[in-house]
């Protein structure tokens, strides 16, 4: 009996997107719970996950996108967990590689929120991955987990996020771009998408006629909240307003018959 390779090989995937390619990179999973679901009873979520033939407890895989132009350097949309979480995230690094990019040639990291499985692989032992990145942030995430006192004011429980957020940031200091809405670098506009976090922005790549929404964390649990729109999670800064936004991207990814594609899944 062939023995099972104790680590599974990163997946990546390329798409184009008028003149641009788009490649997802998964930087691992986390292991979740039917505990994490909030605003909608357990009951619910456990029939709408099964409903979509996914497991209970549910897995959300991680993932990161690398967006590349002829002619430019490429821009990375988030950067995974790192070693936040243990072994089974940050093997972004793996999915640059196989894609073909050095860190240093990344020109351009957009942050979608500043949780620790979408910043835990800016930094390694205090110094910037990706050591010729411009960092663009939301401005209300700026305001929410760096502001002078922030960590301070904090609930004692939410402490090691704000932490977090900030040493992953840290050594970005001096090239660090804050963003609201609109058009960010060619081809990319923010698209404010708060309620999970006061910042979280999703970010719309357009090329000759071709659109796609990188909608950071509108959906973590796909079995569940696609089907129950009204279903959180417990890391929901704002829960009712990431109800309203996820209706409001839903209703707006319908309309424009846009693809999407997001960091859970
Ligand atoms: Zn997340």
């Amino acid at each position: 009996m062939p023995a099972k390779p104790s680590v599974q090989a990163v997946g990546i995937c390329h798409k184009r997107v008028g003149d641009l390619v788009v490649t997802a990179i998964n930087d691992g999973y986390l292991d979740g719970s039917l505990d994490l679901v909030t605003q909608v009873s357990k009951d619910e979520a456990a029939a709408a996950q099964r409903a979509s033939c996914r497991s209970i407890p549910p897995r959300l895989t991680i993932n990161a996108f690398l967006v590349q132009a002829d002619g430019g350097r490429p821009i990375l949309i988030d950067t995974g967990a790192g070693t936040n979480f243990g072994p089974s995230g940050g093997k972004l690094a793996e999915g640059l590689k196989l894609a073909g990019v050095e860190p240093a040639e990344i020109g351009t990291v957009l942050i979608t929120h500043a949780h620790p499985d979408h910043t835990g692989g800016l930094a390694a032992g205090g110094s910037a991955v990706f050591s010729n990145a411009e960092l663009v942030l939301g401005q209300a995430e700026a305001d929410h987990w760096l502001a002078d006192g922030a960590l301070e004011r904090a609930p004692e429980g939410a402490r090691p996020y704000f932490q977090g957020a900030q040493a992953a940031i840290a050594p970005y200091k001096g090239r660090l771009r804050t963003v609201s809405s609109g058009e960010v670098v060619p081809g990319v506009t923010a698209v404010a998408a708060p309620g999970h976090t006061p910042g979280h922005t999703a970010y719309r790549i357009d090329s000759a006629g071709q659109s796609l929404l990188i909608w950071g964390d509108i959906v973590h649990l796909p079995g569940i909240q696609f089907a129950l729109p009204g279903a959180g999670v417990v890391f929901d800064v704002d829960g009712k307003q990431a109800v309203e936004t996820r209706r409001r991207m839903f209703d707006m990814a319908a309309s424009s018959e846009l693809t999407v594609a997001g960091m859970h899944g």
